[in-house]
């Protein structure tokens, strides 16, 4: 089924940019994660890259004009007119509704729900991958090599935003300003919830039982 257009809602770590992926290929529409778009940017040391790592780097969120501009030029693309999964974005009210004003069609929103303990466990392992963004555990999802992608072959690496303290400091910004957004799309009639499941096999069994796919 094409045509979808999907925000992934959830805290940091919920296994949003991992079912993103297995639903991209399903639903055959590209994901747009502006925290991949902008690690890269950082990596190419562009100026927005230059703006957004010193916020990162802290935990913060990056500025809402920066993230608007990104996603509109993005969802501009060919490849985004028969549907796209948002993963990470909107992010705060104010994205949302600078969203809603250009016009950015949202089918349903998406949260998926999980405990902070649980987040906590998890970031603490996850590795990304430098070139390709896939995202391996070292426990419950590790590549076959350690420390390759089993997908392109590039180096795996820890986030330097996934470190403990970080970590804390992004769970409570997705608290403060990032939860109110399932209020939004409820009001919208937008919201659908997933509990995260043990598995990544099960969430996506019930996120794609949640969509009715
Ligand atoms: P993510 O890969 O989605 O966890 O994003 C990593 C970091 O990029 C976040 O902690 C933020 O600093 C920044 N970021 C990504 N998406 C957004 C967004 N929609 N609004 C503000 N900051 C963002």
């Amino acid at each position: 089924m094409s045509d979808m257009k999907l925000i992934l809602l959830g805290a940091p770590g919920a296994g949003k940019g991992t079912q993103a992926a297995v639903l991209s290929s399903r639903l055959c529409v590209p994901t747009i994660s502006t925290g991949s778009i902008l690690r890269t940017a950082i990596n190419n040391g562009t100026p927005i890259g230059l703006e957004a790592e010193k916020y990162i780097k802290d935990g913060k969120l990056v500025p809402d004009e920066i993230i608007i501009g990104i996603v509109r030029d993005r969802l501009a693309e060919e490849d985004c007119k028969d549907g796209y999964i948002l993963d990470g974005v909107p992010r705060t009210l104010g994205q949302a509704d600078a969203m809603e004003q250009l016009g950015i069609d949202i089918d349903i929103a998406l949260s998926i729900e999980i405990s902070d303990d649980t987040i906590i466990d998890r970031l603490s392992g996850r590795k990304s991958c430098i070139e390709c963004s896939s995202i391996y555990h070292i426990s419950s999802n590790p590549p076959k090599f350690e420390g390759v992608c089993d997908q392109c072959g590039g180096e795996l690496i820890t986030r330097g935003d996934d470190q403990p303290e970080i970590i804390r400091k992004r769970l409570n910004v997705y608290h403060e300003e990032t939860e109110p957004l399932k209020t939004y799309y409820d009001v919208r009639g937008k919201l659908r919830f997933v509990d995260n499941k043990p598995t990544i096999e099960d969430t996506t069994i019930a996120i794609v039982a949640v969509l009715g796919l």
